[in-house]
């Protein structure tokens, strides 16, 4: 505690003991001391100079409304002090103090404490104070009104009053303390925690108000009550306590009230009455009643009571219009999903469930592809982005009887009443796939995706079983991702068995990418002059552990599906350099060859390819020249511009580009450009096509003439007769690949076949 502060409490202290302990003795008529100590005055105007100041301290170390109620509470203790020294200045002077000039200064510390109080409950309780006080005002009226009559209009009471001055002070000191009483009412009112800094206050006001009873009452008889010195000096003592508690700068502080209960209207509904009551006393004991008072408080009690009961109610309907509000945007909030403001999987379930039976309805589950690609490149900014505008498109592309909903991630589900008959809801499905594949304008990039959609209905009649639905549509959706993407499929039984199976393979797949079982296969490719191998292409093999192997095309698209396919690539990558280093090693007197590898859409869009492949040549030690990465159209069109960044950091370690299956993209050869690609595969379709027809042919012969006009070097794909490589040969094609050269075989056998000059047709798988 701060020193000075200590000093403050202990003199207060010490005064109030010495002061009180004085006044008892006095009281009790122990002691009689010179007329000083005898009238108990000087260390009357002592102890209350010291509570003034013990107010002031307090003042001083508060703020805002408790700070002014200090300063209030001074003031008023000032008051009195200089009632006091008023006092003992005329009984110096030999003027009898009772009723003077006195009274008028110790009458102004009464509106002071009034307004402290008033402003107590005020700052506790910004909205119920002033309930209060009104409540507050309507007893202290009631009360008014019974002092009135008694003082007033009873003809005893104003005896000893003669002239003005005597009127103030009979009428003054009993309306005054009424009001006080109001307020003490309306800070009782004002519920919330009191802490004891309020009670001591509280004690000051009620110790005062008992004193100036006792005063008024004994006056009649004993001017000089021997027990109101210490009562008053009591109050005192309780409002330095008040005063000088460390909880005195709280008094005023804000609480958290709970609204006013039945005693409040129990309260009015006394302060109502009380006019009567003091009538019917008036009258019984025969003295007559003022009416004027009478009708002025009864009309100002029943305005009191309009007030409150009309305050209460609106009270009431704001209380109630704002719960309502708040319920109504807790129900909005739980059924709509925040990014895209569409109605969420809650909504979906209820709308459901509450259709009736009789509607036929179609479910379309809606996954977006690639999406992933996005939210990894561009970051979750675009992503979300490009889901609002999806969720746009998809509900332009709806009819105003269907919804939209938004499950989560880039799951969407359409709601189609009346739509169970056969092609209605595929025929919905189409529109939402074809609505999603223009491309995503999101700051000036362009981003690409497709849609994968699943049908369940529920035909007329039938009942809807919401949960089952949706696991429906879910599963037809999954078959349709299966099937490859931007298609729609409809829910049928088996469908769940291919889930199975298709579990079961991804956890086969997993354990065997684990422990390194996928095995690189090689297939030539070859000068179509010379039948020299130039260079092998890496494809993975996945043995099914009976001596075949799982298609790659499945296996493949699962792997990418499920994330497993970088790891693959990597292997696959590892081992193939490895390859070529070892091939060029064992075949030093030829021209060394190079090594292609396949590498997935998901790993350019989401891996560190330079990083891995910058790696890799580092452990193998080969010339970068000797690898060629193979990327499919697919990943060029991602997000070109993080593409070409991409690509071309993989460029600057020597490592070549090639464009696989080329033709069956989207890209023109002028969008390929931008990339820094160098070798063209004609997509093994084109090949197919060669022989069949003069179409075929020209389609070939032109793609070769662009190719060579673009500097690039083309190999043609999936060439199985002799027939098509002449044909190749005569549109100008100089490299090629396929079963009529070489299939895919292991290392080693690769390996053997390096040794011959040139190949002269196909191998086993
Ligand atoms: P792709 O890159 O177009 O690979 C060529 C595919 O055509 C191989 O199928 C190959 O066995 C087959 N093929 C070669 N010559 C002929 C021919 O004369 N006639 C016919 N009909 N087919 C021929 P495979 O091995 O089943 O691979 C399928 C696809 O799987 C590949 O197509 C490639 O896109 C992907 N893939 C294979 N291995 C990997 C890998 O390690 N990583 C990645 N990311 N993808 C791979
Ligand atoms: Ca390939
Ligand atoms: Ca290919």
């Amino acid at each position: 505690m701060h020193l000075s502060r200590r000093v403050t409490i202990t003199a207060f202290w010490t005064i109030a003991a010495l002061s009180l302990g004085l006044a008892v003795l006095f009281a009790s008529g122990w002691s009689s001391g010179t007329w000083l100590l005898d009238d108990a005055e000087a260390h009357y105007v002592l102890l209350s100079a010291a509570a003034a100041a013990a107010c002031v301290s307090a003042a001083h170390r508060s703020s805002g409304a408790a700070r002014v109620v200090w300063a209030l509470l001074a003031a008023s203790a000032f008051c009195n002090v200089l009632g006091d020294i008023g006092w003992i200045a005329l009984g110096l002077l030999g003027i009898d103090p009772n009723v003077s000039a006195v009274d008028v200064v110790y009458l102004a510390s009464y509106p002071l404490l009034l307004l402290a109080l008033w402003r107590i409950a005020r700052a506790r309780d910004p909205r119920g104070g002033t309930d209060a006080i009104v409540d507050g005002l309507a007893v202290a009226a009631g009360l008014g009104l019974l002092a009135w009559q008694a003082i007033i209009v009873a003809p005893d009471a104003l005896r000893g009053a003669d002239g003005t001055l005597g009127l103030i002070v009979v009428v003054g000191y009993p309306l005054l303390d009424v009001f006080v009483v109001g307020a003490l009412v309306a800070l009782l009112l004002c519920s919330g925690a009191r802490n004891a800094s309020l009670v001591y206050l509280f004690a000051y006001v009620v110790l005062f108000l008992v004193a100036d009873v006792i005063f008024a009452v004994a006056s009649a008889s004993d001017p000089l009550h021997p027990w109101t010195d210490p009562l008053y000096l009591a109050a005192y003592v309780a409002l330095g306590a008040a005063a000088l508690h460390r909880c005195a700068p709280h008094v005023a502080d804000h609480q958290a009230v709970e609204p006013a209960g039945p005693g409040r209207f129990l309260l009015l509904g006394a302060s109502v009455v009380s006019p009567s009551v003091t009538a019917a006393i008036a009258v019984s004991i025969g003295g007559g009643i003022d009416p004027i008072p009478l009708l002025v408080v009864s009309m100002a009690l029943a305005a009191v009571v309009t007030f409150r009961v009309a305050s209460t109610m609106s009270a009431e309907r704001i209380a109630r219009r704002r719960a309502e509000g708040v319920q109504l945007a807790l129900e909005r909030l739980a059924l709509e999903d925040q990014l895209t403001g569409l109605p969420n999987r809650h909504a979906l379930i209820e709308q459901l469930s509450t259709l009736p039976a009789s509607a036929g309805v179609a479910l379309l589950f809606i996954d977006l592809d690639r999406f992933k690609v996005i939210n990894d490149t561009a970051g979750h900014q675009v992503g979300d982005e490009v889901l609002r505008q999806v969720a746009v498109r998809i509900a332009e592309s709806l009819r105003d009887d269907d919804t939209v909903f938004r499950l989560a991630g880039d799951e969407f589900v359409a709601l189609c009443a009346d739509r169970a008959a056969p092609g209605e809801a595929e025929q919905v499905a189409q529109r939402i796939i074809d609505c999603v594949a223009p491309p995503f304008v999101v700051d000036g990039l362009e981003w690409y995706l497709g849609a994968s959609v699943g049908v369940s209905t529920s035909d007329p009649g039938e009942p809807i079983e919401p949960d089952q639905l949706l696991r429906d549509a879910d599963v037809a959706m999954y078959d349709a991702k299966r099937e490859g993407r931007r298609t729609v499929r409809r829910y049928d039984r088996r469908m769940h068995e291919r889930i199975d199976a298709r579990h079961r393979l991804e956890g086969a797949l997993r354990r065997a990418v684990a422990q390194d079982e996928i095995e690189p296969a090689f297939q030539a490719i070859v000068e179509l002059g010379s039948q020299r191998i130039v260079g092998f292409e890496t494809l993975a093999r996945w043995p099914d552990g009976s001596g075949g192997h799982h298609p790659a095309q499945d296996f493949i698209e699962l792997a990418e599906q499920t994330g497993l396919i970088t790891a693959i690539d990597h292997q696959m990558l590892r081992r193939a350099c490895r390859f070529v280093a070892a091939f060029n090693d064992r075949h030093l007197d030829a021209a060394p060859i190079w090594v292609s590898v396949n590498i997935s859409t998901t790993e350019l869009a989401a891996g560190d390819l330079a990083g891995r492949v910058g790696s890799v040549l580092l452990e193998t030690g080969i010339d970068p020249s000797w690898l060629v990465l193979e990327l499919t159209e697919g990943a060029l069109t991602v997000d070109p511009d993080v593409a070409v960044r991409r690509l071309e950091e993989v460029h600057a370690l020597g490592v070549r580009l090639a464009v696989d299956d080329f033709g069956t993209g989207f890209s023109s050869l002028e969008h390929l450009l931008r990339f820094p690609v160098e070798v063209l595969k004609i997509d093994r379709v084109f090949v197919a096509e060669l022989a069949r027809s003069t179409a075929g042919r020209s389609v070939a012969a032109a793609a070769r003439q662009l190719a060579h006009t673009l500097g690039l070097q083309v190999i043609a794909e999936g060439v199985e007769t002799a027939e098509q490589a002449e044909i190749l040969v005569e549109c100008g094609y100089e490299l090629a690949q396929g079963y009529l050269f070489a299939r895919p075989i292991s290392a080693s056998d690769a390996m053997r076949l390096g040794d011959l000059p040139a190949l002269a047709g196909g191998g086993p798988t």
